[in-house]
């Protein structure tokens, strides 16, 4: 595989990503707002440009891995036109559904491909190129797609047309934060009960209430040596991002007249939790807040 890779926005994502594409031989062209992002990004042989529409001007393929909606639809307006017709234009940006189907027309309104491919698996995973992707678009453009995005992760699923693959994000992501939360709640149950967060573990873990929330990022310390809580709940997964990702389930959820229930109250508890401080730790350090309030 020979190609020309566009690659806007290297943060703690988009930097790793970029560095396995220059690994798998592809030349990698980039740009982001922040030096620091610019700077690491060149160590790891990706050729820094001046502009996002410089960093587009010869790409066969466009990656975008930027922070929300808003940056995905204002980069895809400059991007669209800087690009040679007939690009691939692909986001693994996490936005909305809605956002991600408009950014596809706007990419196709001016001759390009285009596929939502939104990642799971964070920082660690984009560093050993194991994500998961998974893919909203035609055939062709997963067709196009896929040998890029195997050389960023070892899963890449095709989830239907445009938007298919944040509308699986969403999902997913409404699944770990509601685990998360009831995980959270047995051990403070357990804790109250006189049970040991041990002994909890060993039976869960092996039984019916065995889940990723519970048995690779356990909200306490102990039984999963790996897992934040471990290390004062240093991210892992942070918080602020499970507040951002719920809130668009919710809205989702609210554009499809779905009660979600607890897709909606976990989403209200990230918030309160993701504000101030909090925002940074690892998303299982809600546990710390939900024994409150019982007293
Ligand atoms: P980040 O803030 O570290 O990186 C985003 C980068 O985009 C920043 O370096 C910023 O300077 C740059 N940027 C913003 N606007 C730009 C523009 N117009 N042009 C060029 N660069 C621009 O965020 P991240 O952790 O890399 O996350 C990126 C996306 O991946 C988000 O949508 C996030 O929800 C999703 N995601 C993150 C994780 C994770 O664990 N960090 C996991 C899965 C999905």
């Amino acid at each position: 595989m020979s190609l020309n890779i566009g690659f806007v926005g290297l943060g703690n994502m988009g930097g790793p990503m970029a560095a396995n594409l220059v690994r798998a031989g592809l030349r990698v062209t980039g740009y982001d707002l922040a030096e620091d992002a610019r700077e690491r990004a060149a160590g790891h042989g990706v050729a820094v440009a001046g502009s996002a529409a410089e960093a587009v001007a010869a790409a066969e393929v466009v990656v975008t891995m930027l922070p929300a909606g808003r940056h995905v639809l204002e980069s895809y307006r400059e991007l669209t036109a800087a690009a040679p017709r007939g690009a691939l234009f692909v986001d693994c940006s996490t936005i909305a559904v809605g956002d991600a189907r408009i950014a596809a027309g706007l990419a196709r309104t001016a001759g390009h491909l285009a596929a939502d491919a939104p990642v799971s698996g964070g920082v660690p995973g984009a560093e050993a190129a194991s994500l998961t992707f998974m893919v909203g678009g035609s055939d062709a453009e997963f067709a196009e797609a896929e040998p890029v995005l195997a050389a960023m992760g070892r899963t890449v699923v095709h989830c239907g047309p445009s938007g298919a693959g944040q509308a699986a994000k969403l999902c997913n992501n409404m699944i770990l934060g509601v685990s998360m939360i009831a995980v959270s709640e047995a051990f403070l149950l357990g804790e109250s009960l006189g049970l040991s967060h041990q002994a909890l573990f060993d039976v869960a873990a092996t039984a019916s209430g065995q889940c990723w929330a519970l048995t690779a990022n356990c909200p306490v310390p102990g039984p999963v040596p790996a897992s934040p809580a471990n290390r004062e709940y240093a991210a892992g997964f942070a918080a602020a991002l499970m507040a951002k990702d719920l809130g668009l389930a919710a809205d989702a959820a609210t554009a499809s007249a779905l009660p979600a229930e607890f897709g909606r109250r976990a989403a209200e508890l990230y918030a309160s939790f993701a504000q101030g401080e909090a925002a940074g730790l690892d998303f299982s350090a809600i546990i710390t807040t939900l024994g409150k309030g019982a007293e």
